[in-house]
C-alpha cells in the first residue's frame, strides 16, 4: 500500500525556525547587546563570546536533537503506514523495532551533531558578516556609534533570515536523510522524486517530479535540466529545497512507464526495461 505522503511535516521546519530564532534573540540579550552600545568592535567580542558559552552549546544541542526527534517519529510512522499490507510489510516492521541500536540510531546522532554545530557556527557567521560591515563602512568614513546603531538594527533582520534558510534545508536534509537510511537497510536502492509541486519550486527540480532515482547515484537536476551544475544530490538534499523522496519498496505500487534516471540522463523505461537495469 502507498502510504499517504512521505514529504515533511511543515511544522517541525516551523518549529525549528522558532527555536533557532528564539536562541538567538535571547542570547543578544543575555551578552548585553544594547541600544546603548557604542562600539561596534565591541558588539563583534560579545557574539564570539557567546558562542563559546556551555549554555549556548547546551541549547544548540537541545533544539538540534528535537527537530532531529520529530522527524524520526515522523518518517517512520509513514514508513509503518507503508508497511500495511504491502509485500514487504513484516520486514518493514521488523526493521522498525530496536533500531535506534543499530545504522539509524548512528545516523540519528550523526544529524543532531550537524545540526548542534550548524547552530553554534551562528554566532560566528553573523560575526564574520558584521565585521565586513563595519570595514566597509569605517572606509566610507562613518562614525563608529553610527555603524553599530545600525547592526543592532539589523540583526534581527539577519539572524531571521538565516535561521529561516537553516531550518528549510536542514529539516529537509534530516528528512532525506533519515528515509534513506532505512530504505538502504530494507536493501530499497530506489525511489520517486517529489516535489513539493508548488509555484516555489525550482525549474531544476521540476523536471524531476516523478522521476526514479537511485539513492546511491543521485541526479545531478542541474545539469540535467540545462543550468549551470551544482552537484549531484538526493531529493530535499540542498539549501532550501522543499522536495523529498518516495522509496520505491514494491515496483507495482507506481504507474508504469516512467522517467528514470539512469547512465546520467533521464530515460523513460516500462516496468520490463527497470526491472532489468534495477
Ligand atoms: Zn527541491
Amino acid at each position: 500500500m502507498k502510504p499517504e505522503g512521505w514529504q515533511a511535516q511543515r511544522r517541525i521546519e516551523s518549529d525549528y525556525d522558532r527555536a533557532i530564532r528564539r536562541l538567538l534573540q535571547r542570547s543578544w540579550q543575555i551578552i548585553g547587546i544594547d541600544p546603548d552600545m557604542m562600539n561596534p568592535w565591541e558588539l563583534i567580542r560579545r557574539i564570539e563570546r557567546l558562542a563559546n558559552t556551555g549554555s549556548f552549546e547546551h541549547f544548540s544541542q537541545a533544539i538540534a536533537k528535537k527537530m532531529v526527534t520529530q522527524t524520526f517519529f515522523d518518517t517512520a510512522r509513514t514508513w509503518r503506514q507503508a508497511a500495511k499490507g504491502g509485500s514487504k510489510g513484516r520486514l518493514i516492521f521488523e526493521a522498525l523495532r530496536n533500531e535506534m541500536q543499530g545504522p539509524i540510531g548512528n545516523t540519528v546522532y550523526a544529524l543532531i551533531d550537524r545540526n548542534a554545530g550548524i547552530i553554534r557556527s551562528m554566532p560566528f557567521d553573523l560575526a564574520a558578516q558584521a565585521t565586513r560591515y563595519i570595514q566597509a563602512e569605517t572606509l566610507k568614513g562613518r562614525r563608529h556609534e553610527q555603524i553599530a546603531q545600525e547592526l543592532l538594527a539589523k540583526f534581527p533582520k539577519m539572524t531571521a533570515s538565516k535561521a529561516a534558510v537553516i531550518a528549510r534545508t536542514e529539516a529537509a536534509k534530516s528528512h532525506t536523510a533519515l528515509i534513506q537510511a532505512r530504505a538502504d537497510r530494507l536493501g530499497l536502492s530506489w525511489y520517486v522524486w517529489r516535489t513539493s509541486q508548488d509555484g516555489r519550486v525550482r525549474s531544476s527540480h521540476k523536471h524531476m517530479e516523478g522521476v526514479l532515482c537511485r539513492f546511491d547515484t543521485p541526479p545531478a537536476p542541474e545539469l540535467l535540466a540545462g543550468e549551470k551544475n551544482v552537484g549531484a544530490y538526493n531529493a530535499g538534499e540542498i539549501y532550501n529545497c522543499r522536495c523529498y523522496p518516495e522509496p520505491l519498496i514494491d515496483i507495482m505500487d507506481i504507474s508504469w512507464p516512467r522517467k528514470v534516471h539512469y547512465g546520467g540522463k533521464i530515460v523513460r523505461m516500462s516496468k520490463e526495461q527497470f526491472r532489468k537495469v534495477a
